[in-house]
């Protein structure tokens, strides 16, 4: 019996009340609370303000200058502010919810406060205050995600007593070699190194060692998983014919790029091998993935299978239906579309015939994953813009026909540090080439006031036969911002301005798909010179004839959803142009509108916005899938990450892993985890 998983109840000065609490916070066993570490902690070592960044914590002493003032707002929230002249300073403080400071607080006073400095302002915001001249008994404190009626001071004490009764069973989980390789501490020290540092240096060894050890664990089991993925589903090793399908290469109206050869390569062998292909192809917009698609349908038909792409939206799957078509009829393939508008007669008729085996290839939105959509012999399965697919969706398209071999497609090129991550257990395909001649597309930051100047420039493209987008935010229901500019607004100005010499058409989310398609083929066609729209035109979406994309609004989009749409320009042979209209306040957010203009590199992009977004952005809250880590960051601790999944690679490659006693506590994490029995992970 492991005592560490006993309940929180064995701990001194922890009863029922404290337990259920606890519980809430997902701490129910003593490991559970040795491992909830602290999330931050409190400096109280002195600083000079000169010397601290803005937003930096820091600890300054000195007298207060000012009454404090304290009000009151909503039910049982105080603000108390007043003055503090330290050294050459006379900076402002702020206490939030702490009303019981001000009457220890006079003014001469002696006092050193913790918090966040804001430069600007000239104001602490603060979260300690010591009255009296600043002692140093403790350099560092721990601080805690709390709740209820458990305050970090609690929570300090708790975890104390939970140390000095078990601390001496926490055992440990990584084998002496990575330990020596690395200079890792022991998983006790490093427990307790997090809990109670006695230095900053104690810190940094202790969080070093747990990175590791999080990331390693992380990485194993996504190894793991991909072995067992590898070993159970076996593919059915397409036999293709080369032949013809060079032969389909040849025939293309362009080369294909060097990198467009290499994934075609890669994605061949994945066929032929007997392993089920799990791959997912990155590449950016324009980067031509798919030509690589239809090559990679065209080679599963030869095969004596069918092939299947699907996309989010209508639009999307339209184009590529027209241009799937146009590629794969003449070679005697058969092609259809199905989506949720094709209703009726015509869909029962197309689901026979998908059933019967007489289409070959099937494009189409979600509507393709449905129960009642079965295939003769689904060979390979094609998902563009994965991203926007649900975990779910994901599995149910792999679990369609008799193992299909999968390939998911990204335009969004996902950060290294994340697609070695969340998609750990897939392979990776990169195109990292753009075909030759086209013209980077150039980039400008303006404010808003300067439109009237940017329409002057516009007109003059579209007086040369160019067309135009005009991008504006989303407007959510439940978003009703005044600030933000409404779609139609910004439809209604520029019609009026363009009156009798261009057509602006109109583009959003409410429109039904007939509409939708209609405004689509209006712009494609050139009766339209002027799209305005939402970001619905973000994907996929191609007229190489729109030569300018405005962007209002821009400081509201992410910087790879920016790079998106930017990608609907620049795709044919004239330059291009990108004009992002904003008015960023904080620095981050010109900084991001800057490096816009300074790169076309779509994965330079997404790393800044892994940067100064963070992950939980990246691919949105809801179904970010991403793993969460009690210590390690992601971004920061990166190159630990890429160590860690060296590491879980060879072990989970190494026979000895699989034998050796050493690796016990490892093997036993994985038996925990289920990846051995093959549970999926998603
Ligand atoms: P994306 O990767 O964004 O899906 P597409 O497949 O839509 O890119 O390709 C963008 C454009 O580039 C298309 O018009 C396509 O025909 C063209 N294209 C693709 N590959 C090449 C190539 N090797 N040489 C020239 N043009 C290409
Ligand atoms: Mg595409």
């Amino acid at each position: 019996m492991n005592e560490l998983l006993e309940p929180v109840v064995s701990i001194k000065g922890i009863g029922v009340e404290t337990a259920t609490t606890l519980h809430e916070m997902g701490i129910d066993t003593i490991s559970d609370l040795l491992e909830h570490l602290p999330y931050r902690y409190e400096d109280y070592r002195l600083r000079d303000l000169e010397t601290v960044e803005h937003e930096e914590r820091v600890t300054i002493e000195g007298t207060i200058h000012s009454a404090p003032l304290l009000s009151y707002y909503g039910k049982k929230k105080s603000r108390l502010t007043f003055k503090v002249l330290t050294g050459r300073y006379l900076i402002n403080v702020i206490f939030f919810n702490q009303p019981y400071l001000k009457s220890k607080l006079e003014i001469g006073t002696t006092v050193s406060i913790t918090g966040k400095w804001d430069r600007h302002r000239q104001t602490i915001t603060g979260s300690v205050c010591h009255i009296g001249t600043h002692s140093l008994e403790k350099e560092f404190e721990p601080v805690y995600s709390v709740r209820g009626n458990i305050s970090v001071k609690n929570m300090r004490r708790l975890i104390g007593n939970a140390f000095t009764q078990y601390g001496d069973f926490i055992e440990e989980n990584l084998p002496p070699q990575l330990l020596t390789r690395y200079k890792l501490m022991p998983r006790n020290e490093a427990i307790k190194g997090m809990h109670f540092p006695a230095s900053e240096r104690d810190v940094k060894q202790a969080r070093r060692r747990i990175v590791y050890e999080e990331f390693l664990l992380f990485q194993l089991k996504m190894q793991a998983l991909r072995k067992v993925q590898r070993e159970q589903s076996m593919g059915m090793g397409q036999i293709f014919s080369e032949n013809k399908v060079n032969d389909f290469i040849q025939t293309l109206p362009f080369p294909l790029t060097n990198a467009q050869k290499r994934v075609v390569e890669e994605i061949l062998s994945d066929m032929k091998s007997p392993y089920r292909m799990n791959r997912l192809l990155q590449g950016d917009v324009g980067s031509g993935k798919t030509v690589v698609a239809t090559i990679g349908l065209f080679a599963t038909v030869t095969a004596g299978f069918q092939g299947a792409l699907m996309v989010p939206t209508e639009i999307l799957a339209e184009q590529h239906a027209e241009s799937l078509h146009a590629m794969l009829e003449t070679k005697g393939l058969k092609t259809a579309l199905l989506t949720s508008s094709v209703k009726g007669k015509k869909r029962r008729e197309l689901l026979q015939a998908l059933a019967v085996g007489e289409i070959d290839v099937l494009i189409g939105t979600h509507a393709l994953i449905q129960d009642e959509v079965n295939f003769h012999n689904l060979g390979l399965v094609i998902t563009d813009e994965q991203h926007r697919f649900g975990v779910e969706q994901r599995r149910v398209l792999r679990e369609k026909g008799q193992h299909p071999d999968v390939l998911f497609m990204t335009a969004t090129p996902i950060p290294r540090t994340l697609a070695i991550t969340v998609f750990g257990e897939m392979d990776v395909s990169i195109i990292d080439e753009l075909p030759a001649g086209r013209k980077a597309i150039e980039t400008y930051w303006a404010k808003h006031q300067m439109l009237d100047r940017i329409l002057v420039f516009m007109e003059k493209e579209l007086h040369q036969g160019r067309q135009s987008y005009v991008i504006c935010p989303l407007i959510e229901e439940s978003e009703k911002l005044d600030s933000l500019q409404n779609v139609l607004d910004v439809h209604a100005m520029l019609t009026n301005y363009y009156a009798g010499r261009f057509n602006v058409g109109l583009m959003h989310g409410r429109l039904n798909a007939d509409e939708k398609e209609e405004v689509m083929k209006q712009f494609s066609r050139n009766e339209a010179q002027i799209l305005v729209s939402t970001t619905v035109v973000e994907v996929g979406v191609n007229v190489p004839n729109a030569t300018m994309m405005i962007i209002y609004d821009a400081e509201r989009f992410g910087l790879s959803q920016l790079h998106q749409l930017r990608g609907r320009v620049g795709r044919g042979s004239h330059q291009s142009y990108c004009i992002l209209l904003a008015d960023p306040k904080t620095e981050v957010g010109k900084e991001r509108m800057k490096i816009m203009t300074e790169t076309n590199d779509g994965f330079v992009l997404s790393e800044k916005d892994l940067e100064l977004r963070g992950p939980g952005d990246f691919f949105g809250k809801k179904q970010s899938g991403l793993p969460e880590f009690k210590v390690a960051d992601m971004v920061h601790d990166y190159r630990t990450l890429e160590v860690a999944r060296e590491d879980a690679a060879k072990l989970i490659a190494s026979k000895s892993f699989w034998e050796m006693p050493e690796y016990q506590p490892l093997r036993s994490y994985l038996g925990h985890t289920g990846v051995l029995e093959g549970e999926k992970l998603d």
